[in-house]
């Protein structure tokens, strides 16, 4: 694959000092159609010349690809360094999929119910490492991918420029065409990123992994709590919420840690008076340290909520493919 498709049709135009259309006709080819850069049509020689000055060795090969029962698929990546990096694919109504994608090889974050976390941060990954897992997920696939979630290994914000150059990828209209509403960016609360992300005006849905209401308990899982504290946290999603779109709060659900009355009290709190979308979704650790709640649990959870957050839409989110260390927080870079 290519450097080239790390960057959308202007940032193309620009790096190669080419026309926007030969751009997008290169684009088109190598992200639209998976096809060689030399595939592109009506460019002139010249112009492939020099776009293939950016062009490199495959920055991936697939290692090994698993299928959990429920028909979600982990794809494990080498990259060109010898590093390794997972994505997961989706099934969506039958029709459609979806896709994770890491954007980090590990993740420096430590968050205590998380397998990336406990990798460490070997390297940020380049855009086009980015794109590349969705052009060979996508090549592996049936059914178009209409979708895009930055949740896979790695703290998006900690990697941002690139990210957010993969993302504008993946929506050109010559590159991946994935609607910008489709594409989620997830972030543990990296508030100085968040408000630039909101000050930059970007498209893409922002989602916000809180996991706790109360700061000893979030400081507790998430060590991103210390550097940047919950109150200023809420003030970066209010920002946002007013200013931009409704945020998605992620919220892992861990039984007798964050799922009692005063979770639900201390989220009603904070989630007053801007529009968020709360996504509970129960815990996969593989050490047993942390246990989704069972059904009263979870039933008293969503009856507290309720209660507390009245008019906020709250959606349980299915975490699929455990049977296979394909489910958020599971991506630990294993084989089969
Ligand atoms: S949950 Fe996300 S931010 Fe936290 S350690 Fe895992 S990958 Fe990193």
């Amino acid at each position: 694959m290519l450097h080239l498709a790390g960057q959308d049709s202007r940032g193309l135009a620009d790096a190669l000092g080419i026309a926007l259309a030969d751009a997008r006709r290169i684009l088109g080819a190598v992200v639209g159609r998976g096809r060689p850069l030399r595939e592109a049509r009506n460019v002139r020689r010249a112009v492939l010349d020099r776009a293939e000055a950016l062009a490199s060795a495959a920055p991936l090969s697939c290692v090994t690809k698993v299928d959990a029962r429920d028909g979600f698929r982990r794809y494990l990546f080498a990259l060109a360094d010898g590093a390794r990096v997972e994505a997961v694919r989706i099934p969506l109504f039958d029709t459609h999929h979806t896709l994770c994608l890491s954007s980090q090889v590990g993740c420096a974050l430590g968050c205590a119910f998380c397998a990336t976390g406990r990798l460490g941060l070997t390297r940020n990954l380049e855009s086009w490492e980015m794109v590349a897992q969705y052009l060979a997920v996508r090549a592996d696939s049936q059914r178009p991918v209409t979708g895009a979630v930055f949740m896979g290994q790695g703290e998006p914000f900690h990697n941002y420029d690139a990210v957010l150059r993969a993302a504008h990828v993946l929506c050109d209209p010559a590159g991946g065409r994935i609607d910008q509403r489709r594409i989620s960016i997830s972030t543990a609360g990296v508030v100085p990123m968040i408000r630039r992300y909101t000050a930059e005006g970007h498209r893409f849905r922002l989602c916000v992994s809180l996991n706790a209401a109360l700061p000893e308990k979030r400081a507790a899982l998430m060590p991103v709590e210390r550097g940047h504290p919950l109150d200023e946290l809420v003030d970066a999603i209010r920002e946002h919420a007013l200013r931009r779109d409704r945020v998605t709060v992620e919220y892992v659900m861990m039984a007798g840690v964050n799922v009692g009355e005063e979770d639900a009290a201390a989220l009603g709190r904070l989630l007053r008076g801007f529009p968020v979308r709360l996504n509970p979704i129960a815990v996969n650790d593989a050490t047993g340290r942390f246990r989704p709640p069972g059904e009263a649990e979870w039933k008293a959870f969503r009856d507290a909520l309720a209660r507390h957050l009245p008019g906020q839409p709250v959606v349980r989110r299915y975490s699929g493919g455990q049977d296979q260390n394909a489910a958020c927080g599971m991506l630990a870079s294993t084989g089969a």
